[in-house]
């Protein structure tokens, strides 16, 4: 089978090139083109300067069928990508009379005339090229043909690049688009000893790993659009990855977790010290977690512990309060919540300060209770710095979740 067309991004912006802004878009269009067939060879940022946009967009036309460019279409002076791709593909520049007419109807009467005019630059439409009209914003996005080649300008606000992008690529759908397995309780190098030995048989796919807090992406993509073998090394990929994998239509730990306890109509709550609410936090993100949750207690001193959740104070006092016992006491507390039939429960130190000899900063005890099962309780060890201990934590907390959930 041929090889798949290949594509480049090019994202416009000083704002881009200074690092005062995350260049979000270059990621977003990568993504859309893999999923409208393209491979993405190249991926470019330039700053707001005609000479090197243009020099961007002409070797990259040259090589790739597709260009898509963000940025650079508004009304400032430093709004150039118009001129530019106006240049390298050799036409003019025409002002557009009924983009023009909405424009100056558009245009408020206390905008200072100057103002006003550059306005109107948003008309200029190179010769020959598709419109796609503006409908979160003012700027037109423009699709130009260059001797077989396609070159797309989109504006940079994302709200506004977004619809104009699907307008862009509308009925172009791979044939293999990329598939991610999402794992939880495995390193990226792990995940990577487990799968690259599958793929040496699918010379045609390609793997990518993503590390999160506590999560690996199992990314494969197919560099031929060739369905079968993708969706061969698919299952062996999630094969070997057994029981790490929770989600292989790009659904999230939470999102597993509210489905999972919706479809076994288990209602869960929460006891959090260490990750002061994050579990709760995230399982509310999801729309109609209010099916499958009950509520959280945030206890973080040892008071609040034995007040909130009835967690005996003489067990803080023999075993502190991040320990297996108290873990364990935490989540029978949450238990008693109305409804509950799962908690789960987190008390670690989180640091920088906090660590002991016993208890070095990163130390995560977690306690999962379920209605007529015994509590059991685990605990993890965790790199990085407080805000990843909480969040690496948070990940934990929702896995046990999901494993016990899958268990009931
Ligand atoms: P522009 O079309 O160049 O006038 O872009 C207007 C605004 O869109 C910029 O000030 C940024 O806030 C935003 N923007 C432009 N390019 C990007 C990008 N690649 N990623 C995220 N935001 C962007
Ligand atoms: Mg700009």
């Amino acid at each position: 089978m041929a090889g798949l067309e290949t594509a480049a991004v090019v994202t416009v912006g000083t704002e881009l090139t200074t690092g005062h802004r995350l260049d979000t878009n270059g990621a977003e269009v990568a993504l859309a083109l893999a999923h409208a067939g393209y491979i993405v060879s190249e991926m470019v940022s330039v700053p707001d300067d005609r000479d090197m946009i243009a020099t961007a967009l002409s070797d990259l036309i040259a090589r790739r069928t597709l260009v898509v460019v963000t940025g650079g279409l508004g009304p400032t002076h430093d709004d150039v990508t118009r001129e530019a791709a106006a240049h390298v593909v050799g036409r003019a520049l025409l002002r557009d009379a009924r983009i023009e007419e909405e424009l100056v109807a558009r245009i408020s009467p206390h905008r200072e005339p100057s103002s006003a005019v550059s306005l109107l630059h948003q008309a200029d439409i190179i010769e020959d090229a598709v419109v796609i009209p503006a409908t979160t914003g003012t700027a037109p996005g423009q699709i130009i043909d260059h001797d077989g080649h396609t070159l797309v300008l989109l504006p940079g606000p994302p709200h506004e690049m977004r619809p104009m992008l699907r307008v862009a690529l509308a009925g172009r759908v791979a044939s293999a688009p990329p598939v991610t397995l999402r794992c939880v309780g495995i390193t990226e190098s792990d995940a990577g000893h487990r799968v690259l030995p599958q793929l040496e048989r699918y010379p045609g796919v390609d793997l990518t790993l993503l590390g999160g807090p506590g999560t690996v992406d199992v990314i494969l993509v197919s560099t031929t659009g060739d369905p079968g073998p993708l969706e061969d090394a698919r299952a062996a990929a999630e094969q070997a990855l057994a029981d790490t994998c929770f989600s292989t239509d790009g659904s999230t730990l939470a999102e597993t977790v509210v489905r999972l306890a919706t479809t076994r109509s288990a209602v869960v709550a929460t006891a959090e010290s260490c990750t002061g609410g994050l579990v709760a936090s995230a399982i509310t993100d999801v729309p109609g977690s209010s099916v499958m949750y009950t509520g959280s207690v945030i206890a973080y001193a040892n008071e609040a512990k034995s007040a909130l959740l009835g967690v005996d104070p003489g067990l803080l006092a023999a075993h502190g309060a991040v320990s297996a016992k108290v873990a364990a006491a935490m989540a029978e507390g949450a238990l008693r919540l109305p409804g509950a039939t799962v908690a789960v429960a987190t008390t670690g130190v989180a640091g920088p300060t906090g660590g002991s000899i016993e208890r070095p900063t990163g130390t995560v005890w977690f306690a999962l209770a379920a209605t007529g099962a015994a509590t059991r309780t685990e605990v993890h060890r965790y790199g990085g710095d407080r805000g990843m201990v909480r969040q690496r934590a948070r990940t934990t907390a929702l896995d046990l979740l999901r494993r016990t959930l899958l268990e009931s």
